[in-house]
């Protein structure tokens, strides 16, 4: 045993608070295997780029290569500050964190959607429609967006000052009818966040559109109109994916609340990789791929957690707060396997078979789907 002990002291140098944060990949327990690749990063080690008006940072495939599937962007404007009218390749979809926001797109016929949000509130925005974020109130918002293409990166957006500045001043005249002197105000360089007056009220400036308003297509989701969790003793899972969000048809979204102590059951994903955005809490993660590759990491509010397609895992609340955390997957539905319940259902001899074990002792395990587990 003294060997064992010698194995696992370290004379050497030492980063102490990345030690105690990580206690999992410190000390792993006996059953992580293998390598499965990075599962983690945070939003606490990505550079942000600062702004009069705000900031942005990203997680994305550069950041964690493993993850090809979706890109984060956690950004903050101040009130009254835009993000730039842009567009992009990838579809957007995004939670907010704090504060209120004003969010408009335009869509192909000529109409356009406008919005004010709170924390908690949804948007998704489809690939190619220009749109805008603005900051409310008196202190604006935060807000996580997230992209389905693993490679997306904020920096790379089309944006409407580049558009002009880079046509000529003759063809923008010909164009829009601004004259040269007009043309000389534009901006040179991309605004992309910057400072502005507070709009108007939000009813003020849907009159403002008046026929063109867009009431059809809802591209927002309120906190106020989300379906009913799955309440289990241990927490909840809230699902929004295109089958009560209808037009987020490329991003599909659970968010899981986990009381102290409890566990998000052992389960797995059939179409799509797991992205997630941690909100709230700290919690452990234990992720199981093939040849048993399995690793066990430490994760906080602020960090993005990866579990590549179809590996098997469970979360547990290991502090002393409520955790939560967005569970993100490039499909247009929500789906997953609970282990408890596949072996629930399948005919007892089978499941006696595979495990060794009685079936007295089988069926202690919980005989149906539990998304959060409290014992
Ligand atoms: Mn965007
Ligand atoms: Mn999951």
């Amino acid at each position: 045993m003294s060997h064992a002990k010698a194995d696992q002291s370290d004379p050497g140098p030492e980063n102490r608070t990345l030690l105690r944060a990580n206690p999992s990949s410190n000390d792993p327990p006996f059953t992580d295997h293998g390598n499965p690749g990075p599962l983690w990063y945070s939003f606490d080690l990505a550079p942000k780029r600062v702004q009069p008006g705000g900031w942005t940072h990203q997680v994305t495939q550069r950041e964690l290569p493993s993850s090809k599937d979706i890109a984060g962007v956690n950004m903050r404007l101040t009130s009254g500050s835009f993000r730039e009218l842009h567009w992009h390749t990838a579809n957007e979809w995004a939670i907010m964190l704090t504060g209120r926001a004003r969010v408009s797109v335009f869509q192909t016929d000529g109409r356009m959607f406008i919005d004010d949000l709170g924390a908690g509130d949804l948007w998704y925005f489809p690939a190619g429609l220009p749109h805008s974020i603005q900051g409310l109130d008196h202190d604006g918002c935060e807000f996580l967006l997230a992209f389905d293409q693993g490679d997306f990166s904020e920096d790379n957006t089309f944006l409407v000052s580049e558009f002009l500045a880079h046509t000529s001043p003759e063809l923008v005249e010909k164009n829009t009818g601004w004259s040269r002197v007009a043309y000389d105000r534009l901006s040179r360089e991309q605004l992309y966040i910057f400072e502005a007056a507070l709009p108007r009220p939000l009813e003020d400036d849907k009159k403002f559109l008046g026929k063109y308003l867009e009431t059809v297509n809802q591209y927002t989701f309120k906190q106020s109109s989300m379906p009913p969790a799955e309440v289990t003793p241990g927490g909840e899972v809230r699902i929004i994916d295109s089958r009560n969000f209808p037009i987020s048809t490329g991003i599909a979204a659970a968010i899981v609340t986990i009381k102290p102590g409890a566990l998000r059951e052992m389960h797995w994903h059939p179409n799509k990789s797991e992205w997630q955005y941690w909100l709230r809490g700290k919690g452990r993660m234990t992720v199981v791929t093939t040849g048993g590759t399995a690793r066990t990491i430490d994760l906080k509010a602020n960090d993005v957690g990866y579990v590549p397609s179809m590996s098997g895992h469970c979360i547990e609340n290991t502090g002393a707060e409520d955790l939560v955390f967005v569970e993100l997957f490039a499909a247009p539905h929500y789906h997953d396997i609970s282990l408890n319940q596949w072996i629930a259902r399948m005919p007892d001899k089978m499941a006696a078979a595979h495990l060794k074990l009685d079936i007295e002792t089988i069926r202690q395990a919980p005989q149906q789907r539990t998304p959060v587990i409290s014992r």
